[in-house]
């Protein structure tokens, strides 16, 4: 392809030998064209005429065209770059997470088994405290048991020597709200308990000696004068010499010797009991002393006025006597 500018008039022949008439462009100089050959080796040349004006146009518009393909290619470029950076970055992140995920599970994994470790502690605690209070609960119960049996013996005892069991405390410099206990509470059974138990140790149970009563409590005839009289205790025939033992913890209040009593003694149990002791051979205890169950007090014997070798054994409860063959009873059924 041969480009062959040269100037041409108005109508011409082409010197390319072009065969064809050019015509120029009206209104257009000669110098402002660009005259276009194109030849062939079988067809016969070609020839275009372009106005140059155009072809500026046309390269800038071209150039335009390119400048702008370029910067969209660059801002494609820089946008593919950036979204390569950011998958980049996301990928990243992805594993960042899975690895989070994987340190978190681990984790959750080991504070569940820490926690049910913990549980399974704390649900051994309570199954041990469980069996624990079941045991406590039965032994309570038990003894809450005991308590009402012991009560209710004591209760009998009291009963059968004819003892009622006031509950009295001391009411100078006392007070405070009055609340009644619970009947059959523990704190109830206990007070009861404690009281009775108080009485009951208070209480002469038996015989101060073993041997065949021979007088009884109450309206008898006088064996020195044969008359009617009143027996404020029980005689019991025993040999002189044998021992007195003290039914009940006391002290000794009176000891002496009269010509009626013989050698005697009186202690004082509390509770309001008392005991006197007649016809001595002989008291084994100084006034004063305080005795404890079962100690000797003195010796059977015949002083006073007396027809033989016998213990003439009293009981007082407020100062008023009362009939010691029941007390005497009850300690030998106890
Ligand atoms: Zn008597």
């Amino acid at each position: 392809m041969n480009f062959v500018h040269r100037k041409l008039l108005s109508v011409e022949k082409c010197a390319c030998r072009c065969k064809k008439i050019k015509k120029s462009i009206p209104g257009t100089p000669m110098k402002k064209r660009l005259h276009i050959v194109i030849t062939g080796e079988r067809d016969a040349p070609r020839s275009y005429v372009i106005a140059k004006s155009s072809l500026l146009t046309w390269g800038l518009s071209s150039l335009t065209l390119v400048l702008l393909l370029a910067f969209f290619s660059f801002l494609g470029l820089k946008h593919s770059a950036r979204n390569g950076h950011l998958e980049a970055s996301l990928d990243k992140t992805k594993q960042d997470l899975q690895v989070a995920q994987k340190w978190n599970q681990g984790i959750e994994n080991r504070l569940v088994g820490q926690i049910a470790k913990k549980e399974a502690v704390f649900q051994g605690i309570l199954d041990d405290l469980k069996v624990k209070n079941s045991e406590r609960e039965e032994l309570f119960n038990t003894a809450v048991h005991e308590l009402k049996n012991r009560s209710a013996i004591f209760d009998s005892i009291l009963k059968s020597v004819g003892i009622k069991s006031p509950i009295k405390e001391n009411a100078n410099h006392s007070g405070g709200p009055f609340t009644p206990l619970a009947e059959d509470s523990y704190e109830d059974l206990i007070f009861k308990f404690d009281h009775s138990l108080d009485i009951i140790k208070s209480v002469p149970l038996g015989a101060p000696v073993l041997g065949p009563i021979t007088s009884l409590y109450g309206r008898r005839i006088d064996p020195i004068n044969n008359e009617v009289a009143f027996h404020s205790g029980i005689d019991i025939s025993k040999k002189a010499g044998a021992e007195i033992i003290c039914p009940a913890p006391g002290k000794v209040i009176e000891r002496g010797c009269t010509e009626g009593l013989g050698n005697y003694v009186v202690l004082h149990h509390g509770q309001g009991f008392k005991t006197r002791y007649f016809h001595m051979q002989k008291s084994l205890v100084k006034k004063g002393a305080q005795l404890k169950r079962g100690e000797v007090i003195g010796l059977v014997g015949n002083t006073g006025r007396s027809t033989g070798s016998h213990l003439h054994y009293e009981i007082l409860h407020n100062d008023k006597s009362v009939n010691p063959l029941k007390f005497v009873r009850v300690g030998r059924n106890m």
